[in-house]
């Protein structure tokens, strides 16, 4: 249950002080939400909470397995050689990651050997989704190889110029299911509150590209924040609310704590959750004074954005830890995409390494169709051979639940290899993870087909 106070908070899990916290009646200063205005903004005097620069047990945090030892000291190299103004503090402070976003050819060319597919888009960037990468995120790509999994979700190819039958630049149809701008409302209880049109790095296959610095269609303000949050307290059916966007995270914490103050004062809304790709792509943004803050709107959970294991860092293993320190609940969320993380081998990498992060991989999702990924997109079909690769071969805390999230709004649906054969008289025939069939006496089978066994099955079943 969520508190119903006036100006303070006493959510239904005590704050870490016990004490009634202010939280604010009036937006912070600075009402553009811009990023160039927030990073530049006076609210944005850097904090002196920087304990999470200095990266001290990032070693002992991290998958002995999948993280290369001398990650840290890439790093540094990485820094040294393109930016060798700049000193380690300053590079692992979030606030210069975002002002100094790659988003240019010339700088990608400093970096890269770019291929002609990359160069070719990179040079004409008419109607396509933004290019933004974090320092730390492009010290993450491989120079040389332009097939490298984290390269082909981040830097743009002339093929996102095809435009596929099926494809939409709004496949979700999400434009048609808000009541209000900036909000969403497909399922009964709970709303998606599109809170920002920014995130520090752009995925080439982001289902909302259509969003995305696009000031003149999805220009977010306060405006249109008090818009949802009006509609959410005048909807007591709603009692989840996912703020995602763009990335909220983002905001600076003056203004994700404006938000989570006004939702959480709403009394019916009893959870609120964050999707954000933070931990992925720009780390240093989970900082103490955040976590401490996030920590006053409990039940508060996260869902994060993972796509390859070479994602997981000392950096981004530091950040999930805090978040899961503060007690925040961590969900991660991948998108199944072709030639870069579509195989048994890499998806376990990739769910274990979460796990050890204290991640719970939450979903995976066919990639949606929007207009210019159908380089990204694989079949169906490989989704399936993946989780029954999954399923009974590791721990199911491993398996995410693999859904697609139906076009023109029908929301996600789940999608399982064959498991149910049918029934043989009262009997439930199951097929395990191994392809061995199994007969459950089930007691009502009324209404359900009964389905002729062959003889090879018949030999099979114990
Ligand atoms: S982090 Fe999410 S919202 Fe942002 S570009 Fe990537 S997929 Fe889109």
């Amino acid at each position: 249950m969520k508190n119903t106070h006036r100006n303070t908070v006493q959510g239904s899990q005590p704050c870490a002080s016990g004490e009634d916290l202010e939280i604010p009646d009036q937006p912070p200063p600075n009402p553009s939400l811009n990023i160039e205005h927030i990073i530049h903004s006076g609210v944005f005097a850097p904090d002196a909470d920087q304990s999470a620069h200095a990266l001290p047990d990032a070693d002992r945090l991290v998958p002995k397995r999948e993280i290369r030892k001398s990650d840290n000291g890439l790093r540094n190299e990485f820094r040294r050689r393109f930016y060798p103004k700049v000193t380690r503090a300053d590079f692992n402070d979030w606030k210069w990651q975002l002002r100094n976003r790659i988003s240019d050819y010339q700088s990608l060319a400093r970096m890269l050997w770019l291929s002609a597919g990359e160069r070719e888009a990179l040079e004409y960037r008419s109607g396509m989704l933004p290019v933004a990468i974090t320092p730390y995120y492009a010290s993450l790509l491989d120079p040389f190889d332009a097939d490298q999994p984290l390269r082909r979700t981040i830097i743009p190819v002339i093929r996102e110029l095809d435009h596929l039958p099926g494809e939409e630049t709004d496949p979700l149809g999400e434009d048609h299911q808000s009541p209000v701008p900036g909000l969403v409302h497909r399922y009964p209880d709970r709303v998606l509150f599109l809170t920002t049109n920014v995130c520090s790095a752009y995925c080439r296959y982001c289902t909302r590209s259509r969003i995305m610095n696009n000031d003149s269609d999805y220009k977010f303000s306060y405006e249109r924040w008090e818009m949802a949050i009006r509609y959410i307290e005048s909807h007591t059916e709603v009692r989840d609310v996912l703020l995602s966007g763009g990335d909220p995270l983002t905001l600076d914490d003056d203004h994700i704590e404006f938000l989570l103050a006004r939702l959480s004062r709403i009394a019916h809304v009893e959870i609120l959750r964050i999707g954000t790709k933070i931990p992925a792509v720009l780390p240093q943004r989970v900082t103490h004074k955040l976590t401490r803050m996030l920590k006053r709107y409990m039940p508060l959970y996260m869902s994060l954005h993972f796509t390859h294991p070479d994602e997981l860092t000392p950096e981004s293993a530091r950040a999930c830890n805090m978040l899961a320190d503060a007690g925040i609940p961590l969900g991660s969320q991948t998108v199944l995409l072709a030639g870069i993380n579509d195989s048994i081998l890499t998806m376990k990498q990739l769910f274990h390494g979460l796990l050890r992060m204290r991640v719970r991989p939450y979903y995976l999702y066919q990639c949606d169709p929007v207009s210019g990924t159908s380089h990204l997109r694989t079949s169906v079909r490989k989704g399936l051979e993946i989780i029954q690769g999954l399923r009974g071969h590791t721990s199911g805390y491993a398996v995410p639940t693999y859904v697609i999230d139906a076009p023109n709004g029908g929301g996600k649906i789940p999608l399982l290899p064959e498991y149910v054969m049918g029934y043989d008289g009262n009997d439930l025939l199951l097929k395990n993870y191994e392809g061995k069939i199994y007969r459950y006496p089930d007691r009502d089978q009324s209404g359900l087909e009964t389905v002729p066994v062959s003889s090879s099955e018949q030999t099979a079943r114990q």
